[in-house]
């Protein structure tokens, strides 16, 4: 290499178009899950404070908001419920008439290619807001176990595709599975939070789903921040009882534990409501564009190895995407699509897709 001679990387960076051939990686719409909360009552539509853009709906408003994720192509939801009530053992969480119950059963009736996961955990439903049974002032593990496998079949019961427990008791993939398939569920998969630290990025999702613990913190059952290799433990056991689908929580402070857990089995990362809200808050006050930021942030997340992303900012993502690629075809084939108030009608862009190969 001379003076005169050396490498020009800059050839692939100078146009829009070539950039967008060689780019390593992609964010899809397919990537994304949407996150939604459904609370007793009806009519209720409420904001929820420190999520700016999230809600809380009652099962009656569910048809509406699931329209819209429908609409803008995302392939799946995560249900996660606001009781009206709490006891000692949780028993609004797997009670046929529960709140997550409720919603899962409305929205497969409305939109049954809709891949609708649940979170199963006890936290939302017990009054102490752990994740699992106290006893004694102790969060146990094994008597949990029962009451997990059992929130799992009520959940596959309404009609769940995915349950994806989330509370980091020893054993309970294993517990699970063996219920659903006791149940006859053979066929519903299990997505497990299999890597969760204790993080303190969860402080706006407890406010919103009304969880923190009554006494003492989360640290006896989820993973500290600083372990790594631990992460591939957990996952190999999570596997290895039979885990569908592998989880990281949260993603972005934890994008190599992504990175170091990512095998065969598809890997999911879930960008949690701190990292949603201190985000959204730094580019409503002009700090950061938020288009650009929320697109760096998400494809980060999979370039670090995530196949599918938990994400607040699933819609605005999907309707990112669509714009994009409607920008991009009438670049090249002429005015085919058609953007009407700011939300695209998505069979007709599927269509379109084709068309243009
Ligand atoms: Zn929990």
């Amino acid at each position: 290499m001379t003076i005169d001679n050396f490498t020009r990387s800059r050839r692939l960076r100078r146009t829009s178009n070539i950039r967008k051939m060689v780019s390593e990686t992609k964010v899809s719409v397919e990537d994304l899950i949407y996150p939604i909360f459904v609370t007793q009552g009806t009519g209720i539509k409420k904001e929820i404070t420190n999520m700016p853009g999230q809600f809380h709906y009652s099962v009656d408003q569910l048809p509406e908001a699931i329209e819209e994720v429908v609409s803008l192509g995302i392939p799946a939801v995560m249900v996660f419920g606001i009781p009206g009530t709490k006891d000692l053992r949780g028993s609004g969480a797997d009670d046929p008439e529960g709140i997550v119950q409720q919603g899962v059963r409305q929205i497969k009736k409305d939109f049954p290619d809709l891949t609708v996961i649940t979170d199963v955990c006890l936290c939302q439903y017990t009054t102490d807001g752990h994740c699992g049974l106290v006893i004694e002032g102790e969060v146990v593990n094994d008597p949990s176990l029962e009451r997990l496998a059992s929130i799992a079949v009520s959940h596959a019961e309404a009609g769940a595709d995915m349950v994806a427990p989330s509370e980091m008791m020893d054993g309970r993939v294993l517990w699970i599975r063996r219920g659903l398939d006791e149940a006859g569920y053979q066929n519903v998969a299990i997505m497990s939070y299999s890597v969760k630290y204790a993080s303190s990025f969860y402080a706006p999702f407890r406010g919103a789903v009304n969880s923190a613990p009554s006494f003492g913190d989360r640290k006896t059952y989820q993973m500290d921040p600083g372990n790594r290799l631990e992460a591939k433990r957990q996952v190999a056991i999570d596997l290895e009882e039979g885990a569908d689908i592998l989880m990281v929580k949260p993603a972005l402070s934890y994008l190599d534990i992504i990175r170091d857990v990512k095998g065969t089995a598809p890997l999911a990362a879930y960008h949690v409501s701190g990292e949603y809200a201190m985000f959204k808050l730094a580019a409503k006050n002009g700090l950061i564009d938020e288009t650009a930021g929320m697109v760096e942030i998400l494809t980060s997340i999979k370039r670090a190895g995530a196949d599918l992303i938990l994400t607040y900012f699933a819609k605005e993502m999907a309707e990112h995407l669509l714009k994009d690629s409607i920008g991009h075809s009438n670049n090249s084939t002429g005015d085919k699509l058609k953007i009407t108030d700011n939300r695209i009608n998505s069979t007709d862009h599927i269509k379109n897709c084709r068309e243009f190969g």
